[in-house]
């Protein structure tokens, strides 16, 4: 049936108001898409080597249509003047949890799960995910709810359809572990408490895990692969690693049968080897890296999503090895680094509060850490829509492409921190920040 008769037949049975909705929505959907020109003072388009100056960027509904250095605004078309400022792609967060907000202490995680509803935490999340695009990050890869369940597929469904405006998402709902190892623990057994992660044990376990997952929702399945992290004598950062290789290798194969990717956290160089064998797409903080386990994932392709700040903020307010692994992972982003792997931003935000810290900060621990601006600009940008699937979609400015736009007053590849001050935002055509005004 096509729209008209739908709408006849619906008045037909005495429904006006909604025949008149109807019609309307129709005449909203015939209306040509809405034409916006962006003159950038100097645009980093992502895949260029040098900023391209005085670019027109052409929009028109929530596309790039076109790039031209000089060039003028089509008659009659709405212009922005972003002539004072650098123009970039919007950024990508590839490690985010939108369902929580801090967790220095364990106390604060399980008051989270403990004391507050799902409802709740899905409000704060809303809000979460508006404080990241006034940021500047118009897409979020968004890996797990600890313990929200399926909330996230909710979060992203209400920005889809325009009931709240937020970045673009990716979700991997619950996550896994073994029985026992992911919080909240230690409390009496004679109380059930809700869990962190969903868990799942043994190959059939994890299969039907993976499977209800992505039943439910998940783009990404994101699975702990260590816990409980301690130097050796060797100076190396070890872990013990929860499943075992045929759970492990069970839920990448599994995973990529159903055409889904998988994130694996692992953070001591015995997580991060388990979760290697295993095949997985991402590895999730990686503080541990080694030599030989850089120069495996440089070959395979497999990206390193290294969430600096968040060890960073967390480390002074924790016992045991943090602070000692701020430093180990430094060397190891430098050593990744000259190994070529791929590194995309990634945060960790809810991993502490998202009012507290402007997680665009990444950036300039990656410069501090030896990356070029532009190449930390890349983690964010190409790199990461790489990861995501979505280099067809977004990740540079360029015609066909998402009008994912942000902009800043100064020059990022002279002060990093510039993006820690994204004074406008566009997502999908729609301006949803400019103090440029
Ligand atoms: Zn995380």
């Amino acid at each position: 049936m096509n729209r008209l008769t739908a709408c006849f037949s619906l008045c037909l049975l005495s429904a006006t108001s909604v025949c008149i909705s109807a019609s309307r929505a129709q005449e909203k959907s015939a209306a040509p898409p809405k034409k916006i020109a962006i003159r950038a003072g100097h645009l980093i388009d992502g895949k260029s080597e040098r900023p391209i100056a005085n670019a027109l960027i052409l929009v028109e509904g929530d596309k790039i249509v076109s790039i031209t250095p000089g060039g003028s605004a089509p008659a009659g078309v709405e212009l922005l003047d972003l002539s004072n400022a650098t123009v970039l792609p919007g950024f990508v967060d590839a490690h985010t949890h939108v369902l929580l907000q801090g967790d220095i202490t364990q106390e604060e995680y399980d008051n989270q799960l403990l004391k507050e509803s799902i409802p709740y935490r899905a409000i704060l999340a809303a809000r979460n995910a508006q404080i990241a695009l006034g940021h500047g990050f118009t897409c979020l890869r968004d890996v797990e709810t600890e313990g929200a369940m399926y909330a996230d597929v909710d979060v992203k469904k209400a920005i889809n359809r325009g009931e709240i405006p937020g970045p673009h998402m990716q979700v991997s709902t619950r996550a896994m572990t073994p029985t026992g190892m992911y919080g909240p623990l230690d409390y009496s057994w004679e109380i059930e408490v809700p869990q962190g992660v969903e868990y799942a044990d043994g190959v059939e376990g994890v299969r039907k895990a993976v499977r209800e997952q992505i039943s439910h929702g998940a783009d990404w399945i994101k699975y702990y692969s260590d816990h409980g992290y301690f130097y050796g004598p060797d100076g190396v950062l070890h872990s013990h690693v929860n499943f075992t290789d045929e759970e492990a290798k069970e839920i990448v194969e599994e995973t990529h049968r159903l055409g889904h990717k998988v994130a694996a956290h692992a953070i001591g160089s015995d997580g991060i080897a388990a979760a290697l064998r295993a095949g997985v797409d991402s590895i999730e903080h990686g503080d541990g890296l080694t030599e030989t386990e850089m120069e495996e994932m440089a070959r395979r392709g497999v990206y390193w999503v290294p969430t600096i700040i968040v060890g960073a903020y967390v480390a002074p307010g924790r016992a045991g090895n943090w602070i000692r692994m701020v430093d180990t992972e430094k060397a190891a982003f430098q050593l990744a680094l000259k190994k070529n792997v791929k590194i995309v931003l990634g945060t960790d935000a809810g991993g502490f509060d998202w009012r507290e810290l402007n997680q665009a900060k990444e950036f300039e621990y990656y410069v501090n850490y030896g990356m070029t601006p532009m190449q930390a600009i890349r983690t964010a940008t190409t790199t990461a829509a790489e990861l995501l699937g979505w280099s067809d979609k977004m990740g540079t400015v360029e015609a066909g492409k998402w009008a994912d736009l942000v902009a800043v007053s100064g020059d990022p590849l002279k002060d990093i921190t510039e993006l820690e001050r994204v004074k406008f935002v566009m997502k999908g055509g729609s301006v949803f920040k400019n103090d440029f005004r």
